[in-house]
């Protein structure tokens, strides 16, 4: 009789420790306005992490439009619908354009995508670059800049959901978990230190707002055009955060 195969081990997800952990700190005075020093020292901090520039630009000058939005849906990303952070789910334009509005100063930061560009390498690049936007946007509430806000690129990967070890598993039939968050079977996200939507998935076009700013060079350079798709969309290597 032939042997029954054994049942393929399940995918774990592998959050990756926070980082820096938990440290207590001095408490900060809340700013109600901004100290334009504040805005080269979150740049270096930025930097400090492996960003290569940023600047400060007006709030104003971000530009918003459904369109950056409904690219995760035409076509369809993959990331479509797996967490929080990409829409359905995700801000969309009109609500973000408001809240844009409620503020006057933001920072665009530039993270290079890698090169040479394997998916491990992507999948690695999407990790970083939330850490940086998400530990630089928290540097900024330690500043007092309590209603800062970081938007990254790419869906949401970093509990190894959309690692090439999850995609193998998917494809391989094993079990392979989606966002916990999102199927309720945790009421919070582990990583929420790092944890932040896309620019594109609130409908910010960084193309046109890096171009207000005179930022067209931190742009990354066009992705080819794979399976009738332009290749990452959402990780055009300018970031922004609002800070007040
Ligand atoms: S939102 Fe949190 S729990 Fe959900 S996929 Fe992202 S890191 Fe994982």
């Amino acid at each position: 009789m032939a042997k029954k195969p054994e049942a393929a081990a399940e995918f774990q997800l592998q959050w990756r420790e926070m980082i820096p952990e938990r440290q207590n700190r001095k408490a900060v005075t809340i700013r109600t306005e901004a100290d334009e020093k504040h805005f080269q020292e979150l740049i270096d901090f930025a930097r400090g992490l492996g960003a290569r520039d940023g600047i400060a630009v007006k709030a104003e000058e971000i530009v918003t439009t459904e369109v950056m939005r409904l690219k995760c849906r035409i076509p369809t990303c993959w990331g479509y619908n797996s967490s929080f952070s990409c829409p359905p789910h995700s801000a969309d334009a009109a609500a973000m354009r408001t809240i844009i509005d409620e503020y006057e100063w933001a920072l665009l930061v530039s993270i290079p995508p890698p090169d040479p560009d394997s998916y491990e390498d992507t999948f690695e690049h999407m990790y970083k670059l939330k850490e940086i936007v998400g530990r630089t946007e928290v540097e900024a509430q330690y500043k007092g800049y309590l209603r800062s806000m970081g938007f990254t690129g790419g869906p949401c990967t970093l509990c190894g959901i959309f690692s090439p070890e999850w995609i193998q598993a998917r494809k391989t039939g094993q079990g392979a978990p989606l966002c916990p968050l999102l199927t309720r079977e945790l009421p919070f996200c582990t990583q929420y230190y790092h944890c932040r939507p896309a620019a594109q998935a609130v409908g910010i076009d960084v193309y046109y707002t890096a171009k207000n700013a005179g930022w067209e060079d931190h742009l990354s350079a066009p992705q080819p055009v794979v399976a009738g798709r332009v290749d990452w969309p959402c990780l055009p290597g300018v970031y922004p955060i609002l800070i007040i």
